[in-house]
């Protein structure tokens, strides 16, 4: 594997890459940045050591996941990987609640066009607007969504909007 040329590790650290060298798999001597990062986030030998505890075929997954996080640790120095998560979380929460408020107009729109009897629980707010559901209701709508973080809860709020 290792050929004349050392892998990007053994030529960072300055020694001599060994036919069963435990980097050189995943980190090619054309990609000196990658180990660089890593070493520089994780150290050589603790890398070293996770890849041993690991079986082959999970190693370049390993390798992968640890170079994402060394690049987000560099990048976001105190948060790390959780801050790009909690940054596409609260991203999840306010998408959720802009569907379920999308979905409530979406509704209200069906009712006024249908004329049903549901126009009787129709009620005119201050500003003269008609709209079917009472502020509770939004308030509600706008509880409900930010708390939840997965998109599996959807059908529930659309249930909600229907009572
Ligand atoms: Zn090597």
């Amino acid at each position: 594997m290792a050929g004349n040329s050392p892998c990007a590790s053994c030529k960072l650290l300055r020694r001599r890459c060994s036919k069963d060298c435990i980097f050189a798999p995943f980190f090619p001597p054309h990609d000196p940045h990658k180990f660089a990062l890593v070493h520089k986030v994780f150290g050589a030998s603790n890398v070293s050591k996770m890849l041993q505890e690991l079986p082959f075929h999970q190693r370049a997954d390993a390798v992968s996941s640890l170079a994402y996080e060394a690049n987000a640790r560099m990048s976001d120095p105190v948060y790390g990987c959780v801050g790009a998560i909690s940054y596409l979380q609260n991203q999840v929460s306010q998408l959720q609640v802009q569907l379920a408020l999308a979905q409530a107009e979406i509704l209200c729109i069906q009712m006024q066009q249908e004329n049903t009897p549901l126009l009787d629980y129709q009620q005119m707010d201050t500003d003269g607007n008609s709209f079917p559901f009472n502020n509770s209701t939004v308030t509600q709508l706008m509880n409900i969504a930010p708390s939840t973080n997965n998109i599996a809860q959807e059908p529930f709020i659309r249930e909600s909007i229907r009572i």
